[in-house]
């Protein structure tokens, strides 16, 4: 890594060989094995490194590409991990790692066809656990999709908020679990705990693993949480229709809430993805929708003067009574369908239908809050409410 940035800022200006290549950090690999005072690589699993430094490869590539950023070096406190590409083996529920005499104990939380296992990854996290992953390839040929259609029961566009966890276009809103709420607190105060201890204090590292352990809880939880309702949504419809995040402006985002939440949306249209190229659907990514929560689906017409605390509003020019964020939905919806060149579906102006979707069974049978009343996800409710009439056009 080193190298590689050295002879990027020496070489920036020649065009011949602005990087080193894999080959080239390969080769540096081979000799620096051979000094003293790099003995330690020698100890290390050989196709790791050469793994590594193929990922670093990727990693420059995609940096000269102009497609990413100037790689980072790994920090030692984060997440850590290396993967294993072949010459490992398990045999009675111990693995055995290239370099590694003895065989590692290791828990098996799903049965895995041995014979296909393509690559191991093993994680080390900030609280000392370590876990690999296992790629295997499941021969299984991807079903064919089902087509798109501009049916509203089968066709939806999710928005995602800070106020509900989605809203999707046929009304139904997925509040964020309250458990998850709950968790953030107390990382929130943990961190602040971390803050105030003094710097190489014995009680400043118990401190960090607290706020480590409240991490991984957080994670845990949100996976859980993702999976369930990116499964359910996946079974209920054939296509659904995404913005692209726009992970640059999150990454700036100093606000802990947010960056919480940031993390949680790609990791669910990633769930989401992958649980529909499964089951031949559709997940349709649409770019970012600028102005989605601001343009009436009934009419196109944008109302500029839209605040983000206007949950509710009527068009200036149609006269819709529109849901703020199930509006943003259906322009998402609308987005997907006309670049397929799908007619997006007409909208009853005004006229309130109560939705009553099997979505919201199937969430609550899992304990996760959904419906289609603008009710407000911060007041303590019970899962399942009457429907009001208070509610958006559809
Ligand atoms: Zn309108």
């Amino acid at each position: 890594m080193e190298l590689r940035e050295t002879y990027h800022n020496e070489h920036k200006d020649d065009k011949a060989k602005k990087g080193l290549n894999y080959y080239d950090t390969a080769g540096f690999l081979r000799g620096l094995k051979q000094k003293e005072e790099y003995k330690w690589l020698k100890e290390a699993n050989s196709q790791s490194l050469q793994q590594a430094l193929m990922d670093l490869d990727k990693a420059f590539k995609a940096f000269f590409k102009g497609v990413s950023k100037y790689p980072k070096y790994k920090k030692k406190s984060n997440r850590q991990s290396f993967r294993v590409p072949q010459f490992f083996n398990f045999d009675a529920g111990l693995l055995y790692l290239p370099k590694f005499g003895k065989g590692i104990r290791m828990e098996v939380h799903r049965g895995f066809p041995r014979d296909r296992v393509k690559q191991l990854t093993i994680t080390k996290t900030p609280t000392g656990k370590y876990f690999v992953s296992i790629t295997v390839d499941d021969r299984e040929e991807a079903p064919q999709k089902v087509r798109m259609t501009n049916d509203p029961d089968k066709t939806i566009g999710i928005d995602v908020g800070l106020k509900y966890f989605a809203v999707l276009s046929n009304g139904i809103k997925i509040a964020n679990p309250k458990y998850l709420q709950k968790s953030e607190k107390l990382l929130r105060s943990r961190q602040r705990a971390l803050s105030r201890k003094t710097n190489g204090s014995k009680n400043r590292d118990k401190a960090r693993l607290r706020v480590a352990k409240t991490h991984e809880k957080i994670a845990d939880q949100r996976n859980d949480f993702l999976h369930k309702v990116s499964a359910a949504m996946t079974k209920r419809f054939d296509t659904m229709v995404i913005e692209t995040l726009n992970v640059k402006g999150m990454k700036r985002d100093h606000d802990l809430a947010k960056s919480i939440s940031n993390a949680s949306w790609s990791r669910f249209f990633q769930f989401l993805k992958y649980k529909a190229e499964k089951q031949g659907k559709n997940v349709m990514e649409i770019g970012t929708f600028e102005k989605s929560s601001k343009t009436c689906h009934a009419c196109g017409h944008v109302n500029k003067d839209l605040t983000l605390n206007d949950r509710e509003w009527a068009c200036g020019n149609c006269n819709t009574h529109l849901d703020r964020d199930v509006n943003a939905a259906m322009n998402i919806r609308d987005f997907g369908l006309k670049a397929m060149g799908l007619d997006p579906i007409p909208s009853d102006r005004g006229e309130f239908k109560p939705v009553e979707d099997p979505l919201t069974a199937e969430l609550a049978k899992m304990r996760i809050r959904a419906g289609s009343t603008s009710h407000d996800p911060e007041k303590h409710e019970p899962l399942q409410q009457p429907i009001t009439a208070e509610a958006h056009a559809l």
